[in-house]
């Protein structure tokens, strides 16, 4: 945990000055038509600064020079070790500038400082540090074919990928775009949400200190609608590496089918379920979990668990052990490292939230929590919320609200719960909790999702795969597979009869 005390973090930030402007070819630049949009602190609703509000002439400026980039080779054409060098002085950069891009992300999107010095930025320098080196561990391939030919296969940079990213885990979900696409050769063009484009504005300039090419990471901030949509629609951008919502992950998919067929990677949304067997004995040890995997992050986290099912055996034992551990969740000042929970991003999602719960319990679901509604009124502020439910089409059980609000359901075999669990659209994450281990391989086999967890949920490490199923959609980001989604096999025939 962070060793910075909520007035060390309040000194740092009188040192901070914020840059908001787009990084095109090695340099910040205004948008052309100097549109900007307010960066607001969603902890005092007070405007930090203004970014830019890229347009689609920005846009085809930043793929331009994204392509030239890459045909002069700087970058595509040097050997995997000299990338190497260069990933790996970013990562030190980065190391160097923790507690600033800490204290930017907290500032930006209202998570807790301590949480993202703890957690968001050693995760993104990691994946820098991973790929650097991941990169010189692929070989090519020489395939079995007739004696007087040889094929081979060798792996190839795409050209120009667009990574468009969502504000909850901003420098770290942009860290898993970008690392293993320019750890590949390839020229990377960024566009952050609208709420949170402080930290790879920063993590530009750094690439270029690390020596990193101009041309080769553009950042691109602006709105979904505009930049986003021209980055989708572009006819020389070869791939798009998205995360965000399932709504907006489906349009790529038909961007790409309106213009070059580029490919788009995508992680969307998630209802991820977590379930408590009666014959697992820790319940405490769940039952912090389980409040961990829904509140930390304010919710706004993609594999959440928000859904729990609670066999009915232990369900009124659990109950209150659940209801304890939700409490320490109350959120508070983001920079105070007393507060377990900061603050909601924007408006936009705070009544949405607050929308979705209303609905919630007008559909029947009952609230066991005080209040969804913090006393503190001064940010976006919302309390940890469970909602008991006993029908499974009810909101609670069924759409994300990325928010601190969990639904809890009593289930009675096993059957029924698997089957509770995959009555989904989305296929995240789950996790069960058990002693049996026949049990745990049986489940983990039925369950319709990218990553299980077995008496544990949310463990992760950058060697391992993240990604989803059904809508949640199909990319992958961390581990080695990864650089599969930024590269192209070329099969190459030589004849050797002469
Ligand atoms: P969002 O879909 O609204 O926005 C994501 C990005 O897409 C932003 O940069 C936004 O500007 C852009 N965008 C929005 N509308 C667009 C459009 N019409 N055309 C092109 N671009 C557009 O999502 P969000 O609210 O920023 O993030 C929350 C969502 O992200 C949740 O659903 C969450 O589950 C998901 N998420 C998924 C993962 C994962 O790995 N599966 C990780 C984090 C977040």
């Amino acid at each position: 945990m962070s060793t910075l005390t909520h007035q060390d973090w309040l000194n740092l930030q009188q040192t901070l000055s914020f840059e908001g402007r787009a990084w095109i070819n090695g340099s910040y630049c205004d948008a052309q038509d100097q549109q900007t949009l307010p960066c607001i602190n969603p902890a005092n609703k007070q405007t930090l600064t203004e970014i830019a509000d890229c347009s689609e002439n920005d846009v085809n400026r930043a793929v331009s020079g994204a392509r030239d980039a890459f045909n002069r080779g700087e970058w595509a054409r040097i050997s995997p070790s000299q990338r190497r060098v260069v990933l790996e002085k970013l990562a030190d950069l980065m190391a160097q500038h923790a507690e600033e891009l800490a204290l930017l992300e907290s500032l930006d999107m209202g998570k807790t400082a301590a949480d993202a010095l703890a957690f968001d930025i050693p995760e993104a320098i990691r994946c820098f540090r991973f790929y650097a080196g991941a990169i010189e561990t692929i070989n090519d391939e020489v395939l079995p074919t007739a004696e007087n030919v040889l094929a081979t296969v060798t792996r190839e940079p795409l050209g120009v990928v667009a990574a468009v990213v969502p504000w909850n885990f901003p420098l770290m979900i942009t860290s898993w775009k970008i690392a293993p696409a320019l750890a590949t050769g390839n020229s990377v063009i960024v566009k952050p949400a609208e709420q949170s484009s402080l930290s790879a504005i920063r993590l530009a300039a750094l690439a270029a200190q690390a020596g990193l090419p101009d041309g080769v990471l553009q950042v691109v901030p602006g709105q979904g609608k505009v930049a986003g949509q021209t980055l989708g629609l572009h006819n020389d951008v070869d791939c798009l590496t998205f995360t965000g919502s399932t709504l907006t992950g489906k349009r790529f998919m038909t961007y790409s089918a309106q213009s070059n067929l580029k490919r788009v990677w995508l992680e969307c949304g998630g209802k991820s379920p977590q379930i408590i067997f009666d014959d697992y004995d820790n319940l405490e040890r769940a039952a912090a979990t389980a409040a961990a995997a829904i509140f930390i992050n304010q919710g706004e986290v993609c594999i959440a668990a928000s859904r729990l099912y609670v066999q009915d055996s232990i369900y009124d034992r659990f109950l209150p052990l659940l209801l304890a551990e939700a409490k320490k969740y109350q959120p508070g000042n983001p920079l105070n490292p007393e507060s377990l929970a900061g603050a909601i991003v924007d408006q936009l999602q705070f009544d949405r939230i607050i929308a979705g719960v209303e609905e919630a319990i007008a559909g029947g679901a009952k609230e066991l929590t005080p209040s969804l509604r913090s006393e503190c009124k001064e940010g976006w502020f919302l309390n940890p919320t469970i909602l008991e439910c006993s029908d499974n089409s009810n909101l609670i059980m069924q759409e994300e609200l990325f928010g601190p609000v969990l639904g809890l359901c009593r289930f009675a075999t096993e059957a029924d719960v698997i089957a509770l669990a995959n009555d989904s659209n989305y296929g995240l994450g789950a996790g069960l909790w058990t002693n049996n281990l026949g049990r745990a391989h049986r489940v983990s086999r039925q369950l319709q999702a990218g990553m299980i967890w077995v008496n544990s949920y949310a463990d992760g490490a950058i060697t391992v795969p993240f990604g989803g199923r059904k809508q949640s959609g199909f990319g992958r980001d961390k581990s080695i597979h990864a650089l599969e989604k930024y590269t192209d096999l070329k099969s190459t025939w030589i004849d050797l009869n002469e």
